[in-house]
């Protein structure tokens, strides 16, 4: 655990756009050996405004980086945050350092958005995307991209994280991310079965459904654990699903990055709620 830790602690810039890389290629190729629909679609030509968005996202996280490190040092500098405060061992201040990190700068982050109209303006250009793949994991406004890094430094702050832990959580993120969007099929069972550590494919389509109360629900990103514990955790038939947002049907304007870009300040068009009949898959 230490020396996992002290490669974190020193990741090199490489190494992680090498993680966010190599994620989405090796999910691109599951998506074309095992994938959950065979969309009818140019990958490429989807791919490109979710590479754009994924793109100003980076450059925001890693303009606004270094507010991060500051309060990882504050934090571990004047002992505040949980993790300094319980004083585990090692490898009990990773696993919860991570997990909270999860629930308070992803699960957390993404409830508020979906609750806070303003905020959910933003966010929505993340739900407009009427073919989720692997591309689809970081395809956010940089509104949104933002918003999340607030969140994330909060995180940060309650936590009490050191750079190492905060490093090994964003690269888990970001791979768990690509993982539970990418079009890929597991089997059934397999699915089943780590939806109840982390977040399956299956468990982060429900959210991609285009009316509510289903887009309101599987919010988590690493762990399952956070829906099935607030009460947000949902299923529903593969064959019922269908991606997007009722109210911004466009195919052509939800992958146009110009007009994606003014989305959010546009006039709000609440999603429709229409409940499936009730399924036990
Ligand atoms: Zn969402």
């Amino acid at each position: 655990m230490e020396s996992i830790m002290n490669y974190f602690e020193t990741i090199p810039s490489s190494h992680r756009s090498l993680i966010l890389v190599g994620g989405i290629t090796f999910f691109w190729l599951v998506e074309y050996a095992v994938p959950l629909f065979k969309f009818r679609y140019k990958k490429f030509k989807h791919a490109w405004p979710n590479i754009f968005f994924t793109l100003t996202t980076i450059v925001i996280n890693f303009v606004l980086a270094f507010i991060l490190l500051k309060t990882s040092d504050w934090t571990v500098a004047n002992k505040f945050g949980v993790i300094q405060w319980l004083g585990l061992p090692l490898w009990a201040s990773v696993l919860l350092g991570v997990a909270l990190l999860d629930l308070i700068g992803a699960w957390l982050a993404h409830y508020v958005e979906h609750m806070v109209k303003p905020l959910w303006m933003f966010h929505l250009v993340h739900h407009t995307d009427h073919h989720v793949d692997t591309t689809t994991a970081n395809r956010h406004h940089p509104g949104e991209s933002i918003i999340r890094f607030v969140f994330t430094t909060l995180a940060v702050l309650i936590v009490g994280a050191p750079v190492g832990i905060i490093m090994l959580y964003q690269s888990l993120s970001v791979v768990l991310s690509q993982f539970n969007h990418a079009n890929i099929s597991l089997p059934k069972k397999v699915d089943d079965i780590i939806s109840w550590v982390i977040v399956s494919p299956d468990m982060h389509k429900v959210h991609h459904h285009y009316v509510l109360p289903y887009t309101d629900t599987n919010y988590g990103n690493i762990f399952s654990i956070w829906d099935r514990i607030f009460g947000t955790f949902a299923k529903i038939r593969k064959d019922d699903l269908i991606y997007g947002v009722d109210t911004y049907p466009d195919v052509d304007a939800n992958s146009n990055i110009g007009k994606l870009l003014k989305l959010p300040f546009l006039g709000y068009r609440p999603p429709t709620v229409k409940k499936v009949k009730k399924s036990n898959s």
